[in-house]
């Protein structure tokens, strides 16, 4: 695309930080190019025209003037302002972990729609239900969208049937009492596991709040780091 030019767009504010006296850069995983920073012109005077509608989490359409260095934002209104999770510390927590992972995972000049999809998809979830399944089912989906779909059916490493006893991030998934390594599961988490990777999230986000669903949300975020991890450590050998 020629530089100069005026771009449409919607995108997700993934996080701000300061530029000068009264600007702001913005980073947006937009659905159209992926992710973009951009500069937010005059955002922190008091008369600015949509600072608020460029805070984390933002769920905005955009006009991005495609500058030299940075897009230069020329527009912003808001799709979704997520009103409930801005109100609640939980879910501005979750917000967070969900944004700062779809940051490490999207690099510069690649488009990511199915992502950007998932984060919006996820963010309306958090909206609307105070579930502590909402961010680790965001999780499992961002790793078997990477290609890290955690195995859960079935033991990972001998096809057993079950019952399913352990958790293990490097043979990617659960295991049955034989194979067992990793971390320990209660039958209740491999049954929210198999709902979660199962397309039976709804059913898993109506149920109370229970211990099985914090030992999701841990196995989860942990599997996330180990596959993030894993992959900076290969982007540096390959960079060397
Ligand atoms: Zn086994």
């Amino acid at each position: 695309m020629a530089k100069g030019t005026l771009h449409r767009d919607e995108g997700v504010v993934l996080r701000t930080y300061k530029l000068g006296e009264a600007d702001r850069i913005v980073v947006l995983l937009t659905r159209g190019r992926g992710k973009v920073r951009a500069v937010a012109k005059g955002v922190r005077k008091t008369k600015s025209k949509f600072g608020a509608r460029l805070e984390p989490t933002s769920h905005v359409a955009v006009q991005l003037y495609e500058g030299r260095e940075l897009d230069i934002v020329t527009q912003a209104e808001s799709i979704d302002q997520f009103r409930a999770v801005r109100a609640d510390l939980d879910r501005i927590a979750r917000a967070s972990t969900m944004l700062e992972t779809a940051d490490q995972l999207a690099q510069q000049g690649e488009v990511y729609p199915r992502l950007y999809q998932m984060l919006v998809g996820a963010l309306r979830t958090l909206e609307g239900s105070e579930s502590p399944l909402v961010l680790p089912a965001f999780l499992l989906k961002v790793l078997a969208l990477e290609g890290y779909r955690p195995e859960v059916e079935r033991c990972v490493q001998c096809g057993d049937g079950g019952p399913l006893v352990a958790f293990d991030d490097e043979s990617g998934g659960l295991l049955c009492r034989s194979c067992r390594r990793g971390t320990a599961v209660s039958p209740e988490a491999v049954a929210l596991l198999q709902r979660i990777l199962g397309g039976r999230l709804n059913e898993a986000l109506a149920e109370p709040p229970s211990p099985a669903a914090h030992e999701v949300d841990h196995l989860a975020t942990r599997s996330v780091e180990h596959h993030l991890e894993r992959r900076l450590r290969s982007v540096t050998v390959l960079d060397h």
